[in-house]
This record gives C-alpha cells, sequence and structure tokens, in this order.
C-alpha cells in the first residue's frame, strides 16, 4: 500500500459537487486538498461539443454505464443509467440544461428540519455560482465561476412548440428559473461560447495550479480509514496500485448518488444487516444509506416532421452536415451546440394542482433511444417526466468488491400518483401537438402513436418504453429522523470527520433538471466546511 501523504480534505469524486467543493477549498491556500477521481481527464472533444453528449452514453472511457434492476413497473425491463466517469463527472456528459427546480422543492426541505435550506437561504448559493449571460438580477448572479448562457439561436420548430403550448393554455415563460417556473420557452444551458462548461471547466481548471491542491485522475477509491468512528483517510486503487491518503480535517464524498452510499456501505456504514450479508463488517449500522432512492421517469413522443428542417435531416446529408461542422467551428451555432432539451415547458396535468408537476424537453432530433442513431425520417422529440414522484427505491452493494456495480433500483411507477401524472403529463404532450402552431410541422405521432389513445394503453406505453432522465438523487439524504444519513450541514450522523456533499443529499428530488442544484448544495458545503474550521 503506497501511502501518499496527508492532506486537510479528501474529497472523492469530481463530479457537479467534487469540482466546486476543490475549488473552493482550496482558494486561499491554507488548507491542502486532494481530489480523487475514477475516471480520467476530459480530454475527448464530444465533451466540450454540447450535443456530444449524444455519443457519451455509450463511452465506457467516460461513463460508469449502470443499469438498473428489473423494474416491476416497466415492464421488468433494465434501464439504463449513465453516471460520468471523468473529471467533472456527469456534468461532463450531461445534457446542460440550467434548471433549478422550484422555489417550494427547497421550502419543503426547510420544512422538513433542515434548518438553513429554504429558498430564501440557497438563493444567494446559485447567485453566487452563477454567471448568467442575461446579467445579475433579484435570481440571477453573475461573475460566477458557472457560466449560463441562452441557446445560440432559435429554431422554428421550437418556436412552434412554445407558441402552441400558449394556444393549448400554458403561459409563455423565458426564465424557468426566475419569479415562476411555469410555461413554456427556451432553456438556458451551462455553457460558454457554444462550449460545454461542466464542473471541471467551470471550477477546477482555474484552480488546477494551485500548489495546494493535488488531483489524482484514474484513482477508484475502494474505501474510507476509519478509526472507531471517525473518517481519517481514504483508499483507493489506481492501475494495479493500491494507496492510501490522510485527513486532517475531513473526507468529503462527492461520489454521485450511486458512489457515495455504496463507499459508505462498503466501508461499513450502512443497514446492518445488508452488510452482514456479504461479510462488511459494521461499523456504523445507518438504515438510511442507499434508501430513498429518487430518480425522474421520462417517455418519449416522437412526432414526424412535415418539412426537413429536423437535425435527423442535417445528419443524411453529407452537405448539410459539412455546413453543421462549419457553422460550429467559425460561429459556435447550429446543431452541434444544442443541449438535450432545445425548448421545453414545466406544466400542471390538473389545473387544479398548485404547481406544475409535469417537465418537457422538445429536441429537434429523433431517435428510438438515447444514444442510438437518429432516425431516417425528418423527426423530433418531446419528452415528459413527472416532476415529484412519490416512487422511492434503494441502492445496494451486491459484494464486498469495490469495483462491482451495486444493484440500483428507482422503483418507477410503484404508486397511483406517479402513474396517472405520467399519463397525463403525455395528455398534456398530446394537446400541445395538435394545436395550429404545430399544424405545418407534426404530420404524425410515431410514437406512442394515434391507437395508444386510453389511459391503460398510455400507461402501457410508459410501461414498455419509459426510461430516466438520469436524476438519481437522495440516497444519502439530509434529515434529523433515523431515516436520514447527514445532518443540515451534510454531516453522516454517527461518524466524525466526514460528509457527504452531492445529489445523495437531496432529501426528495428537485422539480427539474439535477445539476445546478448540485453546484448550489456545493457551494453551501463548501462554506459549511470552511466556518467550521475556522470555528476549532
Ligand atoms: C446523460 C445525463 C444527462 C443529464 N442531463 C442533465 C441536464 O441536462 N441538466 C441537469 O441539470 N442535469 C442533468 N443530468 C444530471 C446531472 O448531471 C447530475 O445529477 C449531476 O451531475 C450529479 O452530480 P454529482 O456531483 O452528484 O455526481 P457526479 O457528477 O456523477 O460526480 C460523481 C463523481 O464521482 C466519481 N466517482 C464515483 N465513484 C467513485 C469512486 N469510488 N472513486 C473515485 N471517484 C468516484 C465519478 O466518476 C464522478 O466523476 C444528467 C445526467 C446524465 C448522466
Amino acid at each position: 500500500m503506497r501511502e501518499f501523504g496527508a492532506f486537510d480534505y479528501i474529497i472523492v469524486g469530481a463530479g457537479s459537487a467534487g469540482c466546486v467543493l476543490a475549488n473552493r477549498l482550496s482558494a486561499d491556500g491554507q488548507y491542502k486538498v486532494l481530489l480523487l477521481e475514477a475516471g480520467g481527464e476530459d480530454s475527448n472533444p464530444w465533451i466540450h461539443i454540447p450535443l456530444g453528449y449524444g455519443k457519451l452514453f455509450v463511452d465506457p472511457k467516460v461513463n460508469w454505464m449502470f443499469q438498473t434492476t428489473p423494474q416491476p413497473g416497466l415492464n421488468d425491463r433494465r434501464i439504463s443509467q449513465p453516471r460520468g466517469k471523468v473529471l467533472g463527472g456527469s456534468s461532463s456528459i450531461n445534457g446542460l440544461v440550467y434548471v433549478r427546480g422550484q422555489k417550494e422543492d427547497f421550502d419543503a426541505w426547510r420544512r422538513l428540519g433542515n434548518v438553513g435550506w429554504s429558498h430564501d437561504d440557497v438563493l444567494p448559493y446559485f447567485r453566487k455560482a452563477e454567471d448568467q449571460a442575461r446579467g445579475a438580477d433579484a435570481f440571477h448572479g453573475q461573475g460566477g465561476p458557472l457560466p449560463v448562457s441562452d441557446q445560440a439561436e432559435p429554431h422554428p420548430l421550437c418556436d412552434a412548440f412554445i407558441a402552441a403550448a400558449q394556444e393549448a393554455g400554458h403561459p409563455r415563460n423565458d426564465d424557468f428559473n426566475g419569479a415562476t417556473q411555469e410555461g413554456a420557452g427556451y432553456y438556458q444551458t451551462t455553457s460558454r461560447r457554444g462550449l460545454r462548461a461542466s464542473s471541471a471547466v467551470a471550477y477546477l481548471r482555474p484552480a488546477r495550479r494551485r500548489s495546494n491542491l493535488t488531483v489524482v485522475t484514474r484513482a477508484h477509491a475502494t474505501g474510507l480509514v476509519l478509526e472507531g468512528r471517525r473518517a481519517v483517510g481514504v483508499e483507493w486503487r489506481r492501475d494495479r496500485e493500491l494507496a492510501r491518503a490522510t485527513a486532517g480535517g475531513e473526507v468529503i464524498l462527492a461520489a454521485g448518488a450511486i458512489g457515495s452510499p455504496q463507499l459508505l456501505q462498503l466501508s461499513g456504514i450502512g443497514p446492518g444487516d445488508l452488510l452482514t450479508a456479504y461479510g462488511v463488517r459494521v461499523i456504523h449500522d445507518l438504515p438510511g444509506v442507499g434508501a430513498d432512492l429518487q430518480d425522474h421517469l421520462q417517455v418519449r413522443m416522437v412526432l414526424r416532421c412535415a418539412q426537413p428542417i429536423t437535425f435527423n435531416d442535417d445528419m443524411r446529408s453529407p452537405w448539410r452536415m459539412a455546413g453543421v461542422g462549419l457553422k460550429f467551428a467559425l460561429q459556435r451555432r447550429g446543431p452541434l451546440t444544442v443541449s438535450a432539451g432545445y425548448a421545453g415547458a414545466f406544466l400542471k396535468t390538473d389545473p387544479a394542482v398548485a404547481l406544475p408537476d409535469t417537465q418537457i424537453h422538445f429536441i429537434n432530433f429523433s431517435t428510438t433511444k438515447m444514444g442510438d442513431k437518429l432516425h431516417a425520417f425528418s423527426g423530433f422529440t418531446a419528452s415528459s417526466c413527472q416532476l415529484r414522484p412519490e416512487s422511492r427505491g434503494t441502492l445496494k452493494i451486491v459484494s464486498p468488491d469495490p469495483f462491482t456495480p451495486p444493484a440500483i433500483d428507482p422503483n418507477y411507477l410503484a404508486t397511483e400518483t406517479d402513474r396517472r401524472v405520467t399519463v397525463g403529463g403525455l395528455k398534456v404532450l398530446r394537446d400541445i401537438m395538435r394545436q395550429p402552431a404545430m399544424l405545418p410541422f407534426a404530420e404524425s405521432e410515431v410514437e406512442p402513436g394515434l391507437d395508444c389513445a386510453s389511459d391503460d394503453q398510455l400507461l402501457a406505453y410508459c410501461r414498455e418504453r419509459g426510461s430516466t432522465i438520469y436524476h438519481p438523487t437522495c440516497t444519502a439524504r439530509m434529515g434529523s429522523d433515523p431515516g436520514a444519513v447527514v445532518d443540515k450541514r451534510l454531516k453522516v450522523h454517527g461518524i466524525a470527520g466526514l460528509r457527504v456533499v452531492d445529489g445523495s443529499i437531496m432529501p426528495s428530488v428537485l422539480s427539474g433538471n439535477t445539476h445546478a442544484g448540485i453546484v448550489m448544495i456545493a457551494e453551501k458545503a463548501a462554506d459549511m466546511i470552511l466556518e467550521d474550521a475556522r470555528a476549532v
């Protein structure tokens, strides 16, 4: 075992959260920080070209490419669960959509007893992180590390979708992260001048030359070093070599909603019976580790377009593709700059509900499944996802071997509400597609197809074709009840010197995409860690 040395802070995982922590904790030069990342450098050019995410779904060099367990709610299908395995983590392979969630999400976290996490409390951290291209206002910040930009240019199909949503009675909304989330409009993205701004680009790059920050890539953490109930270091494997470093201050797990609970369980912190079943010595019986997994289920609708203006059409023509490449190279515009949602909407499936319960991602191309080849016809896709699922699943080790992926069970569509709202989302979407503004474009519905009409048929379609929108969270959730894993300062209950700072800590999944919220969590955590360090 190689002794790598002593640090003040060891951060495991250089993803959305880990890169923020590495930057903030090393900023004043006072603390020695070690950042461990299982993946490699973010040198693959497709990481930096926004539309390149389509290629990264199926690239094991940058993606853990997990699979869920067979899902009873989805006809026992296993669902692909991509996660970034590279500097930047999932923010290097994600769809770039910048959405924070609803104000009420954070107020609900606060109502659970998590003092310091209401919307008023967290808004300053969203603003601190942000470099908003439109400038600062009451909701947005400017000059922060994370660039947030408008789409490079509008698209006639997206314009039609937004107009059709208005015709269907939904408001237009040009800022989903402003005063209200409800309505249809263009998404903003985490990008600058047409290039992806992952956490690695936004936060790690500017910090990389600091002499008090050490970054080790291809370092797969295999367990925590514990002295009784105190975390004092981390062990990892890099190629064939085993190594260990010690942390005089804290160990911070930022390995994501899959990696962090897995590492806790492998280290003897988790449900006692599960650990015992796999021969892991129980250090602290903490039943919430890996419990309460939430994810957003996505159900896609594919339409045939009456005009050859989709990205499918560009891809079919070598001339058009050459134009697309040239436009990107010269102007940083065109299809290659587009995020996984070009336009979108936050809608109510029932006018009686208080808040939008469904999110739409609208994109000007179509495939059978993400990562597949585009269809040979002119096509576009609109997907819907229920924003606040009730279903909760689990994350469990299936072996004491740190290289064996854990069992990921999101337990999709387990409740009546989730089934009803998911079907409702498709119905609202279909209503929009039938409005006059879509008529010049929406030639026919390819999937699910108009013969899929009744609620039962739509539910059967959701079960057969539904998949994730990549937001697994809540596997080490914050709270003070017996099922919680971390407290309101993100310290692991019952273990000293250890925090979890990533998507795992959400008490409930946010009503939207998760990257922006996780960056906020890490910004707030960095402040709390430094505050605690000053207090000793
Ligand atoms: C395909 C895809 C599309 C998405 N689209 C969007 C979107 O458009 N907008 C949005 O807001 N969100 C999106 N998301 C979700 C969002 O990107 C994630 O929720 C977020 O990046 C997770 O942040 P994290 O810090 O919790 O974990 P990650 O960013 O996943 O970081 C965890 C890091 O820890 C490393 N790690 C794990 N285990 C170990 C170990 N044992 N040792 C060392 N390192 C380890 C991983 O390699 C990774 O780098 C998407 C996600 C995916 C996968």
